[in-house]
């Protein structure tokens, strides 16, 4: 079904390259862009500098487009974006939803990470501090429907408490950076790891203070281990076999219980894609959180 103004997005950061975790959501949120005849965004989320590995942004691209993943308009760079996550803060802090925090991390972490607001009233000043989103206690539970998971609902007060846009070292926080940065870039329809799953809440709301439209949400499950854990750049999950991106595909569909036939095994991977564009079936996806990457990857 086409449907106007359909905007969807892929959004890696640049830590490594990409692995099969991070091809199934791609693919995923590129499926879906295409069957509503949409657009599909790619924004590289280079906000930190320090996890950052030289050449990755290049590399993650040719691996896209060698996956036969071609992306509409100008590549996004979060770290070219510092203004208008700047305006954001201003806004939120202009109308007293933001303020500034000195609580170090020991503190946090002796809160089980649910953070008190103990400096909500304190009337601090920017310099040397962290700046964190005022929850208004009367918000409660954020709800929302999942494409994949269904009905999500989170207690955003009791879950996290007001929690960091700015870091202490003027680091913009992912939440903030990208909540503002999928309104600036229309994006109707985010598909991503379920690790994000307990984020969304958190961006829902901040969609609310800042006046924007709220995409929807489907959450894939994500590709882990055999003990359990995402495949990450931090657990030093191997990227993709390069020179196989066919095979890739084929095992990415398959792990997405597409049903792809034998056959696409050796075809080119735009045929791939092709195929994977007419047939796509997102009702497949199992609605969990984690599905054991496949044997090699
Ligand atoms: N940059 C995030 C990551 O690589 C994904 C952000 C998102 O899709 O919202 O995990």
């Amino acid at each position: 079904m086409v449907q106007e103004n359909f905007v969807g997005r892929f959004a890696p950061s640049p830590s490594g390259p990409l692995h099969f975790g991070s091809l199934v959501c791609a693919l995923a949120s590129y499926l879906d862009v295409k069957i509503h005849g949409g657009q599909w965004l790619v924004r590289i989320e280079d906000l930190d500098p320090p996890r950052e590995i030289s050449g990755a942004s290049q590399h993650i691209l040719n691996q896209l487009e060698a996956h036969g993943l071609c992306w509409d308009g100008q590549v996004l760079y979060q770290s070219h974006r510092l203004q208008a996550y700047a305006e954001a803060l201003t806004f939120l802090t202009d109308k007293h939803l933001a303020y500034h925090c000195q609580c170090n991390r020991k503190r946090i972490s002796e809160l089980n990470g649910v953070y008190d607001n103990r400096c909500r009233t304190r009337g601090l000043d920017a310099q040397n501090h962290a700046t964190r989103l005022a929850l208004h206690d009367h918000i409660g539970v954020v709800t929302f429907e999942d494409q994949i998971m269904g009905h999500i609902s989170q207690n955003i007060c009791s879950a996290v408490g007001d929690f960091i846009i700015q870091r202490r070292d003027k680091l913009f926080s992912y939440q903030l950076a990208v909540t503002v940065d999928d309104a600036f870039q229309g994006v109707t329809r985010v598909v991503r790891g379920t690790d994000l799953l307990d984020s969304t809440p958190r961006q829902i709301y901040m969609q609310q203070c800042l006046g924007y439209k709220q995409p929807s949400y489907a959450h894939v499950p994500i590709a882990v281990t055999k003990d359990g854990q995402k495949l990450s750049k931090q657990n030093l999950a191997a990227g993709l076999p390069p020179d196989n991106e066919s095979l890739n595909l084929w095992v990415a569909l398959d792990w997405l219980k597409q049903s792809p036939p034998n056959y696409l095994r050796v075809l080119a991977p735009a045929e791939i894609i092709s195929w994977a564009t007419e047939n796509w079936d997102q009702s497949k996806l199992p609605a969990t959180l984690k599905v054991p990457a496949p044997n090699g990857f």
